[in-house]
């Protein structure tokens, strides 16, 4: 991170910021912050020109005050121990923020995808697959991984394949990790959530007048400006759905440099430039900016850092325009700069709740894993023909008939992605509605609020248990 305080230091300010709202005992909330365990391990790589090389990695479980526990995997040059516990960390506040009942966890394996073969990746993801199950650091009831920055479905499928070759108890396997592939026990509609997540969270931000009016904004997501960091998953999903609910993008950061347009440009025809010229840069009508991270600076109502932690800092915070900062990544904005904003009356839109939306259908992943069937597979049907039948009565009634375009809108049973698309906004809105009651009755911020809501959770859970009085 550019500031001098290390990721964890910073996501702990945030912990202590908010836990002196609460009147829990300095024991229990040393216990609510450490972290539990992490494997450090280093193993070899035979590169497809021969040569062996040292691959570092790690996985961090923060809290098991519920199981399993959770996180996304990073493959990332500058991955270090720190930041992978403070991922950890961050996880179990998610999602006790969003009533996903897991502890947090991360994994890091210290290399850049893009110097790596498939082949290359394909045997480190193994290997650490095998190193965390040896350890007994993955399994459906212990500790269940994800995608995040550099890894994907494919890695995921690699991992779950590692994990099935070696458990003595397949029947739940496929629960061992999440973000699979659709056709490898993955859900429909996890890939997008965490985009979506963070879209429907702004959406909901932005639908309360009163809020608003204090940005000098009016209500609701239309003709608003967005600027996107990083135009991964998490970043590339968000801008979509940003896009087509009335937003328009002006920026897009990406570490090949910026492009921005106050007039604004379509998502999919900057896709489709960078694919055809490798770079988003001279994309026609738009300016080029080199240094990408400068894009964080220019004029919108919305900023969308999604790419990696420490992007806004003490050195460029009272430069950014943007009323509203939409943390899509985890830990994009210091606590020095955190403070910077707030002084300037921006909404910050925090990391811990706004991108819950993967841990989210994450957790559907796994319950659909668990029970062995696809969610819809024993209603749909059923749902469809009750409604046909209820349309059918009122045609009898009325003498009237329903045209066939009305019949097929409402004479429908919910499929898989419909409901997870229902339960990934049910979440996302009821965890709003809880931060915000929470930062009004404070008088303090969304971030505040939403760390005291995880802290009053986890430190509720351990109540439970009996071991905290
Ligand atoms: P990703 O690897 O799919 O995408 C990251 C993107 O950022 C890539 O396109 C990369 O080229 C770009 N990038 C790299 N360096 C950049 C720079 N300096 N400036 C601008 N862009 C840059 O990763 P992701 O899964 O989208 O994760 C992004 C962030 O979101 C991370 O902080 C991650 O922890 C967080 N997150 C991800 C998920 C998930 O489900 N994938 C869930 C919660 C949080």
């Amino acid at each position: 991170m550019s500031s001098d305080i290390s990721f964890l230091e910073q996501v702990n300010l945030m912990f202590d910021k908010a836990a002196r709202f609460t009147d829990h005992t300095g024991g229990l909330l040393r216990q609510i912050k450490m972290c539990n365990s992490v494997y450090a391990m280093e193993f070899p790589l035979q590169r497809d020109n021969g040569e062996i090389e040292t691959i570092q990695a790690w996985r961090a479980e923060h809290s098991q005050h519920k199981l399993p526990t959770k996180g996304g995997i990073r493959y990332a040059s500058n991955v270090n121990e720190d930041e992978v516990r403070a991922l950890a960390t961050l996880m179990t506040y998610k999602c006790a923020i969003v009533d996903v009942p897991f502890g947090g966890a991360k994994g890091g394996i210290k290399i850049s995808t893009r110097e790596y073969s498939a082949n290359e990746l394909q045997k480190i993801t193994r290997r650490y697959a095998y190193e965390l199950t040896r350890k007994n650091f993955i399994g459906p009831g212990i500790d269940v991984p994800a995608p995040d920055y550099g890894t994907s479905g494919r890695e995921m499928a690699w991992i779950l394949d590692t994990y099935n070759s070696l458990t003595t108890e397949p029947l739940n396997a496929l629960a061992c990790v999440t973000g699979k592939p659709v056709g490898q026990g993955g859900i429909r509609g996890r890939t997008e959530a965490t985009g979506r997540g963070v879209y429907i969270g702004i959406r909901e931000a932005c639908g309360y007048k009163e809020d608003m009016d204090k940005l000098g904004l009016t209500p609701g997501l239309k003709g608003k400006t967005v600027i996107i960091q990083g135009l991964g998953n998490v970043g590339y999903f968000a801008a979509k759905f940003l896009e087509e609910g009335g937003c328009t993008i002006v920026g897009i950061g990406e570490y090949e440099g910026a492009i921005y347009s106050k007039d604004g440009f379509k998502l999919e025809d900057v896709v489709n430039h960078r694919k055809e010229t490798g770079s988003i840069m001279g994309f026609p009508g738009a300016e080029n900016i080199e240094s990408s991270k400068d894009i964080l600076e220019y004029q919108c109502d919305i900023l969308v850092p999604a790419a990696l932690e420490g992007q806004i800092t003490e050195h460029n915070a009272d430069r950014v325009k943007a009323k509203i900062i939409a943390e899509g990544a985890n830990g994009p904005t210091t606590s020095e700069a955190d403070k910077i904003l707030l002084g300037k009356g921006c909404l910050i839109l925090p990391d811990v709740y706004l991108n819950a939306g993967g841990v989210t259908v994450s957790y559907f992943e796994w319950l659909r894993n668990l029970s062995h069937v696809r969610f819809g597979r024993m209603n749909r049907r059923f749902e469809q023909s009750s409604a046909s039948n209820i349309l059918s009565a009122v045609e009898k009634l009325t003498g009237r008939n329903f045209t066939e375009g009305d019949r097929s809108s409402v004479a429908i049973g919910a499929t898989e992605v419909d409901l997870v698309n229902s339960g990934l906004e049910e979440t996302m809105i009821n965890a709003y509605v809880e931060i915000r009651a929470i930062a009004i009755a404070k008088d303090t911020d969304l971030r505040t609020a939403a760390f005291f809501n995880a802290i009053d959770k986890v430190a509720k859970s351990y109540a439970e248990m009996g071991i905290w009085p």
